[in-house]
């Protein structure tokens, strides 16, 4: 179980772009972080995964402090997937997937490390792109990449930062619904922003709403993406129906 305890967070100019932030991720859990732009959803996803370091508070797995990981342990507990990026090293794809069983490699790859990574890339629909160049694939493809090296990693805790921001519908749906699926079947813990609410409501088993640096709501997507809650968030107006046991969230003009 991942435990956030009262994190707050500032960069340098001593703004607070978290406040007193607290929740906790069980183990197979996937909870989505929603809230405009700017509200410190990629901030709280990089003091999770120890890219940057908040000023207060304690971040628990297990009920160990992560402060106290090394980078080793570190990543074989989380991975990160950053927002899509057109920074990247040119390598294959087959060998950027394989960069996931780093943390668990002496100095070669095992069999049994080429066999995880040929049934992920499989899994994952990159049989066709396995030996091009990351450089000659479109973004969203890429992205994909970047998703099958988080897998490879098999930590505990993936943390997306907006997935499917830059993949068609059926690859939106493809991904969340291969990552859902492996959580569901207790692998691992999911901690993704999404700026699509009606996504968020069909793969997330809980939401946290910010707003102005703090958690406006928390809790069961069904419970909190309610028109009140939205409108308030966005500064929308939306109209929020129940369909097929998931909210639908309308914009409207
Ligand atoms: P979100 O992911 O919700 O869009 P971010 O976490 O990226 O929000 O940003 C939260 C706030 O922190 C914003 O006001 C943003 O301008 C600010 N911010 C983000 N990165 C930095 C940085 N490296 N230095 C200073 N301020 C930053």
């Amino acid at each position: 179980m991942l435990e956030i305890n009262s994190l707050h967070f500032s960069y340098k100019n001593g703004h607070p772009v978290l406040t007193d932030i607290s929740f906790k991720v069980k183990k197979g859990e996937i909870l989505g972080i929603v809230g405009p732009n700017g509200t410190g959803k990629t901030t709280l996803l990089k003091t999770i995964n120890k890219l940057l370091i908040p000023q207060e508070g304690k971040i628990l797995f297990d009920g160990k402090d992560i402060a106290e990981l090394s980078i080793k342990e570190n990543a074989q507990l989380m991975a990160y997937v950053p927002q899509y990026s057109s920074s990247f090293f040119p390598m294959k794809v087959i060998d950027c997937v394989m960069m996931g069983r780093v943390p668990y490699s002496q100095r070669k790859y095992t069999k049994r490390d080429k066999e995880l990574v040929f049934s992920i890339i499989e899994e994952t629909n990159l049989v066709e792109f396995a030996f091009r160049n990351i450089k000659e694939i479109s973004g969203g493809e890429r992205q994909l990449v970047y998703i099958a090296r988080a897998m490879a990693q098999q930590p505990k805790i993936i943390i997306l930062d907006e997935p499917t921001s830059s993949l068609d519908l059926k690859n939106q749906l493809f991904i969340l619904n291969t990552i859902s699926n492996m959580a569901r079947d207790g692998e691992y813990s999911i901690l993704m922003t999404l700026h699509d609410l009606n996504l968020a409501s069909m793969f997330c088993d809980k939401l946290l709403m910010l707003k102005n640096s703090r958690i406006f709501a928390y809790g069961d997507p069904q419970d909190i993406l309610t028109q009140e809650n939205v409108d308030i968030i966005y500064g929308v107006r939306t109209s929020v129906t129940t369909e097929d046991g998931y909210k639908h969230i309308r914009l409207l003009k």
